[in-house]
């Protein structure tokens, strides 16, 4: 793989952390970073669109894809197959687009064994019991699916470690501007930086573009 000029960002979280609300707020706020659609096997919940929330695909189409190494990766989540389109992520890095992937712990790993660069962002509940709240405040899940995604968050958390960044999603303001904190601080980094920044060092007739 070429060096990287755009980055991968991954984001983990518990069920019930905020995740989703916080990354489309994201990536409102920073419209050059470009969202990973994934491919899933799970229905379509209301509202939910094609090609935009998840390319919605059935088993089999799903299992052709593992086949066919079409999965930069996947993994099987609370009883459904989510991946991540190689195809896609390589176009993307190869014209220096910055990316997120919104994925689980397992995909993590897996992404971060191919591209060691991948920045993960964890974005914790401040407590077991406000995550506990949050899911029953949901009225989607039966009692033990929310017993099951406790105890996963809890799991999860113990992995925390593997992770650059922790964003604590008490406050969402405050977590959103967290998370684009993160983004701009990676943007300004020397290395990608001077890369960019290489015609106009150049000018200066200085060596800052090496
Ligand atoms: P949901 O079905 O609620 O949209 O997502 C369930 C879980 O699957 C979430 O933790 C979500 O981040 C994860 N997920 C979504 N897409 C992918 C993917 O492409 N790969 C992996 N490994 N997990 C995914």
């Amino acid at each position: 793989m070429s060096q990287l000029i755009g980055n991968i960002y991954i984001v983990v979280a518990p069920s019930g952390a905020g995740k989703t609300s916080l990354v489309a707020a994201l990536l409102q706020a920073e419209p050059s970073v470009e969202l990973s659609v994934s491919y899933s096997t799970r229905a379509a919940r209301k509202g939910e669109v094609d090609g935009k929330h998840y390319h919605f695909v059935d088993r089999s189409v799903f299992d052709a894809m593992v086949e066919r190494g079409d999965f930069l990766e996947h993994a099987e989540v609370y009883g459904n197959c989510y991946g991540t389109s190689a195809p896609w992520i390589r176009s993307r890095l190869e014209a220096g687009q910055d990316i997120l992937l919104e994925i689980d712990w397992q995909g993590a790993e897996q992404v971060r064994a191919v591209f060691s660069d991948a920045i993960g962002i964890f974005i914790a509940p401040p407590s077991i019991e406000e995550l506990e709240r949050r899911l029953r405040g949901r009225d989607t899940d039966t009692e033990e699916v929310i017993l099951r995604r406790l105890a996963s968050a809890r799991a999860e958390i113990d992995k925390i470690d593997e992770y650059d960044y922790i964003v604590v999603n008490d406050d969402f303001e405050r977590a959103k501007l967290d998370l684009i904190s993160i983004v701009r601080a990676q943007r300004l980094k020397s290395g990608p930086q001077r890369r960019r920044l290489a015609d106009m060092f150049r000018r200066m007739g200085t060596a800052g573009a090496k």
